[in-house]
């Protein structure tokens, strides 16, 4: 593993300030996507040890609830520094596990850490209101208070960031939280847990459970000391955790799928389109729920813009994330390669072309080669589908009103991009597009001051900035007779 600091690989859960297995010892394997290898095991959990860790949350919440916003401040701030002190190992055991390139991963993990930092400065800032009396004798004040005992469940495609994104606020808030991280990239989320021990943040403030995710999410979901519950992944499993809060009225928040649509007007600047093209379809091999899905170009450049695409993509260097200048790793696994060879499959039965790419990568496995297609028909899957993966189809569209409505044709509405140089219609498209997320002449939009989160089918509420901590807090109203 060659880890400076060893103590950062952890095989154990993490539960009230200590380190665990499973009560029956079951343990499930780690691998490594780029070789196939086993890297380790981490215990199988389910819902008695899951109860034990939301137990710990209730016991630690009064005492953390209760030191000063600059307190919680100091321990996140430490938090953050020593993920930024260790961000090559930190970097390295995500490439291991997750498979992107090694710079990918440690600018995740200064991503990641930015979150902590943010929110330990946010911490500081829950600020209340007063309101004028509606009688004479009447004071109003409004508070915000910690929501209580939290939960969060997190995807493998960025292993540190959406845990961070969650964490984050909920401890800045006062908050405590139990974390189930993705099985395939739990290692990540264990050294996450020693740093935050070595920080200060006391037991049973942040504790993580691996193992069944059937099993751990029911408990987190049934539970009623639970008051809330973060989730980020698929569609298909958000509804299903938000089904299983109904009964107990727990807050959600969810960061799910999306579609986004990534579209080229003819007054573009075709080279920095192409730039942001490359930025937002090939980051992490095309697994970012915010990665371009559908690329729609106006007629008046199209072949303009395929031509200079083309020979971006072939420049896509495809190997081990570990190794120097790779910009594509593997795929998480040989499912999400087979989803791009069905949609590319799907996309040439109905007349597109592919320009580069088309098929599993000779270094077998799940890698696979960043592809382009072209011609791709409106009806295509690719259209309707997240991939997740390296594909780029490329569609055509003829006016602005046309490009609105092919971007808006999608249940999904996370992160949509777009390139113009015309001012009013930047304006009006920007104003027109379903989403939660609009890049304008940019491919890159992730950052821990702005709000990230969808409408429509892509989820509930923001992460990030200073409305992020507000998905942690409860509003109280004070009415004060004098
Ligand atoms: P992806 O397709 O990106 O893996 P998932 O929604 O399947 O997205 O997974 C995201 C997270 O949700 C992972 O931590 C996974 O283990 C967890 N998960 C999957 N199924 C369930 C479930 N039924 N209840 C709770 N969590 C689940």
């Amino acid at each position: 593993m060659q880890l400076k600091d060893t103590s950062l690989f952890r095989q154990q859960a993490y539960i009230d300030g200590a380190w665990v297995g499973a009560d029956g010892g079951q343990t499930i394997s780690v691998t490594n996507p780029a070789s196939g290898e086993t890297l380790g095991t981490v215990p199988k959990m389910g819902a008695a040890e899951t109860r034990r860790a939301i137990e710990a949350a209730e016991r630690a919440l009064p005492a953390w609830r209760d030191l000063t916003a600059k307190e919680r401040s100091q321990k996140l701030r430490r938090w953050f520094e020593l993920m930024m002190e260790n961000q090559d190992d930190l970097g390295r055991l995500m490439t291991l596990e997750q498979g992107k390139p090694l710079a990918e991963s440690k600018g995740e993990i200064a991503y990641a850490a930015s979150f902590i930092e943010w929110f330990a400065e946010e911490a500081k800032r829950v600020y209340g209101d007063t309101i004028p009396g509606h009688q004479k004798d009447k004071r109003i004040l409004v508070i915000k208070q910690p929501i209580g005992v939290t939960a969060a469940i997190t995807p493998w495609n960025f292993p540190a960031a959406m845990i961070t994104r969650k964490a984050g606020p909920a401890l800045a808030a006062g908050c405590t939280m139990v974390l189930k991280p993705a099985s395939q990239t739990p290692f990540s989320a264990l050294a996450l847990a020693e740093l935050a021990e070595r920080a200060g943040i006391p037991k049973g403030v942040f504790s993580v459970i691996t193992g069944s995710a059937g099993d751990i999410g029911n408990e987190l979901t049934a539970n009623p000391t639970v008051r809330k519950i973060s989730f980020t992944g698929s569609t298909e499993v958000g509804a299903k955790l938000m089904e299983q809060c109904a009964p107990g009225i727990k807050k959600v928040s969810l960061e799910l799928g999306g579609n986004a649509p990534f579209l080229v007007f003819d007054d573009a600047d075709l080279d920095e389109a192409v730039k942001g093209a490359m930025q937002s379809k090939y980051r992490n091999a095309g697994q970012t729920c915010v990665c371009v899905n559908r690329i729609y170009v106006q007629d008046g450049v199209y072949d303009a813009f395929a031509q200079k695409f083309q020979a971006a993509v072939e420049k896509l260097k495809v190997g081990n994330g570990l190794d120097e200048g790779v910009d594509i790793g593997p795929l998480i696994d040989d499912r999400a390669a087979t989803k791009v060879r069905e949609h590319i499959e799907d996309a040439v039965a109905n007349g597109a072309t592919v320009l580069t790419g088309g098929k599993a990568h000779e270094r077998g496995g799940s890698y696979f080669e960043p592809t382009l297609m072209v011609n791709v028909p409106h009806s295509a899957k690719v259209a309707k589908e997240e991939t997740f993966g390296p594909l780029a189809p490329l569609f055509r569209f003829k006016d602005e009103a046309e490009g609105i409505a092919l971007a808006n044709d999608t249940e999904f509405g996370l992160a949509a991009y777009f390139y113009s140089r015309d001012l009013g219609r930047v304006f009006r498209v920007a104003e027109a597009i379903e989403a939660g997320m609009i890049g304008i002449n940019t491919g890159l939009i992730s950052t821990e001051v702005a709000p990230f989160g969808g409408v429509k089918s892509s989820g509930l509420g923001r992460e990030g900035s200073k409305y992020g901590i507000e998905d942690y807090l409860e509003i109280k109203y004070l009415c004060l007779s004098i």
